[in-house]
């Protein structure tokens, strides 16, 4: 009778297994976390559950030419794990360093991977979590863990966004989206239309334009570029004198975080001087006649969006060869042969890649439950971003956009391992945040998107939680401040409650 049984009756039918901590994600946040508990909460039991077939979450579904970060890896890199190559990576040698990790701490074991998380439901009474996964044949296994940890990312895995424009359906040449890249794609020789102007963009034009017959950036409005080597010569220095790669890591993080911060602060405080060196040196990298004013002066202020880094000035260069060009307009329609804009002017293509961005995903977008109500999340209210009213024992790791997000990855592991230490020391089971009685908190969106503003933030702002109008309740995005202040919360603090 057990062979004709349907998969996921027989997999409610296996026991749950139950581990301290459970891990939602394999990507650079969920390795990290994994890596932090072994170290700083030895005696607690956990389990990594990953969707896809491997580790990596950005870094493995992203495939199309170039891929690469736009930070570089001393800071996007672990703190605890020295990154010797040049600083900005491809995918694969991320990818090599998340599997170093994976290996010499022995997480392998720890990591179940094509574990779609499908539901996750919190019982006050038992102050565990009830975690469903599914594999991709349909059976479904349940977990049990008294903390989850949500390192799910910030966006939709399966499938980019792609605005609907009229006519796509006529296009006689294929549409690609950078985020589901197919494998059998021929570019050699095309006609090659990139619509976007962010960081995706700025590394898929370059890739391309030496093997396309052309290829043009279409854009809405322009990006900031900074342009630079990709090398640092104080580790290059550093190195040729032997100086262990721990140091070297070390003290070129420092560097760079140090840099960073005035810059920061310098684009706050005179927008107008950061922005005349910015756009001076995409200039330095383009003909003399080229109009900079047009394709690559942003309307917003610097720092209000993440700058992208153009390694060696290649997209520039590959537009002063007269191998790519680029466009600043809107797209009226698409036609059978490509593009008309707004201007009147019609492009033609044989392939046409939408870098248009990503679906904001909220915790993953699982179906949160306590006590079998479902969470509606923007009904939450968020403490330092990492945790959220009514629901208990549960943590998201949202890192930093202006600066690496693995920052924020190996502050989060530190603060939640202290958090998971505090419990045991407590004896207590279950923690939840809710703001102090007399603090009167108004409830804003997730983000000030004054400060910050992308898109995909903005298109989906409606569902993330709510911030308050408190540093202590809100993402604030300033690892300059959170460098300090994570590690000196006071977890008897009034934001806590303990059960
Ligand atoms: C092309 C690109 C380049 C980027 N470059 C940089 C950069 O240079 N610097 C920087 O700071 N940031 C960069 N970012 C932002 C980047 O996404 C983060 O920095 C970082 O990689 C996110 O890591 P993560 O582990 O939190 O999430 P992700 O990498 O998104 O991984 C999330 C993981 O969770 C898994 N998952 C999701 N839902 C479920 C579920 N229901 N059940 C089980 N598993 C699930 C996914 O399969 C995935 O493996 C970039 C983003 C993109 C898209």
């Amino acid at each position: 009778m057990g062979g004709s049984m349907p998969a996921k009756t027989r997999a409610a039918a296996e026991p749950a297994e139950h581990f301290d901590v459970l891990i939602a994600g394999a990507g650079i946040s969920g390795i990290g976390l994994a890596y932090h508990l072994t170290r700083q909460c030895p005696d607690r039991t956990f389990l990594v559950l990953e969707a896809h077939e491997s580790y990596g979450g950005t870094w493995l579904i992203h495939r199309y030419p170039g891929i690469r970060s736009d930070s570089d890896l001393h800071t996007f890199g672990y703190r605890f794990k020295p990154w010797s190559g040049p600083p900005i990576a491809t995918a694969a040698e991320i990818l090599a360093y998340m599997g170093e990790v994976i290996e010499e701490n022995a997480l392998g074991d720890h990591i179940r991977y094509r574990h779609r998380i499908v539901h996750a439901d919190w019982s006050s009474r038992e102050a565990r979590w009830t975690v469903i996964a599914e594999r991709p044949d349909g059976s479904r296994s349940t977990f049990t863990a008294g903390f989850f940890i949500g390192a799910l990312g910030y966006y939709e895995q399966d499938k980019g966004y792609t605005p609907e424009w009229p006519g796509m359906a006529s296009f006689r040449g294929r549409i690609v989206h950078p985020q589901t890249w197919p494998e059998d794609l021929d570019f050699a020789g095309k006609r090659v239309i990139v619509i976007g102007s962010g960081a995706t963009a700025a590394t898929l034009v370059p890739a391309i334009a030496g093997q396309t017959a052309h290829v043009t950036l279409v854009q809405r409005s322009p990006t900031y570029f900074k342009t630079g080597r990709n090398e640092i010569e104080l580790a290059t220095l550093l190195r040729e004198r032997s100086i262990p790669e721990a140091w070297i890591h070390e003290i070129v993080r420092r560097g760079i975080l140090h840099e960073q911060a005035k810059f920061v602060a310098r684009a706050k405080a005179e927008p107008e001087t950061v922005r005349d060196e910015l756009l001076a040196d995409v200039r330095a990298n383009l003909p003399e006649d080229y109009d900079v004013g047009r394709h690559f002066t942003p309307r917003y202020r610097p720092w209000q969006q993440r700058i992208a880094f153009v390694p060696d000035a290649d997209l520039f260069k590959g537009i002063a060869a007269g191998k790519a060009s680029v466009v600043t307009d809107t797209i009226e329609r698409f036609t059978e042969r490509g593009l008309i804009l707004s201007s009147g002017t019609e492009i033609e293509a044989d392939i046409i890649v939408t870098a248009t961005g990503f679906n904001l995903s909220v915790l993953g977008d699982i179906p949160f439950t306590v006590d079998g109500d479902p969470v509606d999340l923007s009904q939450t209210l968020t403490y330092r971003g990492f945790m959220f009213t009514g629901l208990p024992n549960l943590v998201w790791i949202f890192g930093y956009f202006r600066a690496s997000w693995t920052l924020r990855v190996d502050l989060l592991g530190d603060l939640i391992c202290r958090l998971l230490n505090h419990m045991k020391a407590k004896g207590a089971r279950a923690v939840e945040v809710a703001p102090p009685e007399g603090l009167a908190l108004k409830r804003l969106p997730w983000a000030d998107t004054e400060d910050f503003n992308p898109n995909y933030l903005l298109r989906r702002l409606d569902r993330m939680p709510r911030r308050g109008d408190h540093p202590d309740w809100q993402h604030t995005q300033d690892y300059w401040r959170e460098k300090d202040e994570l590690p000196a919360i006071d977890l008897d603090g009034p934001a806590f409650v303990y059960r």
